[in-house]
């Protein structure tokens, strides 16, 4: 089974299947040699339940309506979406319920071996405690900060470097009424992509570039801003312009440096490294990797770790195929069932906002729903649909602390809420850390 497939039975609340589509025009490789591609990528990938390929009349198609060229053929294929924010909590909280334990917002500060083991010192970046622990491995998954800790943390003189490529997208207001998306081939050679995204908003990425500097201060450049408007505005009927952009986001790509000569030909695959000196207190880093491929990823990690554990520990193999996150243990077609089985047994609770909650949380969005029978019984409204309860499960289960976590980094809700909301919201997360705060303080003191 391809691991598109596989990763969408895993959690198919955050993900789910996404038809995209190729106009064909003057220019690009032959019609023949696409299809005959696509037909390779569909047939001896595995592909069992997403739909085929197929090729299309843009003049028939509601696809060729917001398109200039609204003429000519277009080839479909299926590709997933991915929620990936909430895939990275639901994996933690995985973790936690398989014994892990979960430090948010610490850092590590320096890790040195000593007897076999690490010797880890890290840092609460909210109080600025520090503690020590120790640790038979050490997995160095710090994306692009894997140069920073190899060298700033580890002091190690791996000759294994990183190549650090800004990727940019926009979120402009819905430019199609469809949901299907796009796939440009622009004049550079490079491809954009046109998503719909948040319902009401169309995403438009991405850029490559090398980038300097600190990856947490990455930013969209004007210029990328520009580039992907005029990329886009080569396509649509109606052209993209920067004053429509509602929203930006960027990213950096940790790619193995393989000495390619530009940013968009470095590879895209992952590498891991192990540093083991007398096979002992191993280093594991990874370098690159694409979000499809992270449960390959882990599974290949483990598989490298196994002869540093005891034998039965790290060797058990491949159950994570298997293994549903939190909340997509329902059936993958089904999402539409799962929301109308909780519109019943909440009859006085709108179907968007459990529309809603079973994309973010799947089954565990009983959690929230427990009981109630009108939306009153969900506390304070802040806002697009977000309720007390739901913010007091992410405090929770899902270590939200701030408002921008539940806006942006556990939802993006952030896009939708309006300034004065936000600001009750921000004075509600405030009184909450305070309570939990206190608590703990109390707890230390009754200790
Ligand atoms: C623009 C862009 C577009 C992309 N598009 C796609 C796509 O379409 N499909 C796809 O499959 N993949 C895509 N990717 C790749 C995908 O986003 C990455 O593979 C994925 O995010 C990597 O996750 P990660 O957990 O390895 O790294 P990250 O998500 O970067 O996490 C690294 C973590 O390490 C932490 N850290 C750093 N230093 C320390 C320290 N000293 N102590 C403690 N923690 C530390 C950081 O705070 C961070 O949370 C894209 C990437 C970019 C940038």
């Amino acid at each position: 089974m391809i691991e598109r497939e596989i990763l969408w039975r895993l959690a198919p609340h955050i993900i789910w299947p996404l038809r995209f589509v190729l106009p064909h025009h003057k220019g690009l490789r032959p019609a023949w040699l696409l299809r005959l591609g696509l037909f390779i990528y569909d047939h001896l990938g595995g592909r069992k339940l997403l739909p085929a390929t197929r090729t299309l009349s843009l003049k028939r198609d509601p696809a060729g309506v917001p398109l200039k060229e609204a003429g000519g053929i277009a080839f479909e294929y299926s590709d997933c979406w991915v929620e990936d924010a909430r895939l990275v909590v639901l994996n933690a909280m995985d973790a936690r319920e398989r014994g892990a334990i979960i430090e948010t917002r610490h850092r590590l500060v320096s890790a040195d071996r000593a007897d076999g083991l690490w010797s880890l010192i890290i840092e609460d970046t909210r109080s600025g405690a520090r503690k020590t622990i120790s640790a038979r491995v050490l997995v160095n998954a710090a994306g692009p900060w894997v140069g920073d800790v190899l060298s700033g943390k580890v002091r190690s003189n791996t000759t294994a470097k990183v190549r650090l490529v800004q990727g940019s997208h926009i979120v402009v207001r819905k430019v199609f009424e469809h949901d299907r998306s796009y796939i440009f081939q622009n004049q550079d050679g490079r491809i954009i992509f046109a998503i719909p995204y948040e319902r009401d908003f169309t995403l438009i990425g991405t850029t490559d570039r090398d980038y300097q500097g600190d990856p947490a201060k990455v930013v969209a450049t004007d210029e990328e801003i520009a580039y992907l408007c005029a990329a886009a505005s080569e396509y649509f009927a109606k052209p993209v312009q920067t004053s429509d952009v509602v929203w930006t986001y960027s990213g950096v790509r940790p790619l193995y440096d393989d000495g390619a000569s530009k940013a968009q030909e470095a590879t895209r695959d992952y590498v891991l490294t192990l540093d083991a000196p007398g096979d002992k207190t191993p280093l594991l880093s990874i370098f690159g990797g694409k979000i499809t491929t992270y449960r390959r990823l882990a599974e290949a990690a483990l598989e490298k770790l196994a002869p540093f554990f005891a034998p039965g520990i790290a060797e058990k193999k491949g159950w994570t195929a298997e293994a549903r996150l939190p909340g997509g243990d329902f059936p993958q077609e089904d999402y539409e069932g799962l929301v109308s089985q909780l519109a019943r047994d909440h009859a006085g609770i709108s179907r968007p906002l459990i529309a809603r909650l079973v994309r973010a949380y799947g089954t565990r969005a009983t959690d929230i729903l427990k009981d109630a029978k009108s939306e009153q019984d969900l506390g304070t409204l802040f806002g697009s649909n977000l309720t007390q309860r739901e913010v007091q499960y992410l405090i929770a289960n899902e270590w939200a602390q701030t408002t921008e976590d539940v806006l942006w980094r556990r939802s993006k809700l952030g896009l939708k809420m309006s300034k004065s909301e936000v600001t009750v919201l921000d004075a509600y997360m405030q009184s909450e850390h305070l309570k939990i705060q206190r608590g703990v303080e109390l707890g230390e003191r009754t200790e």
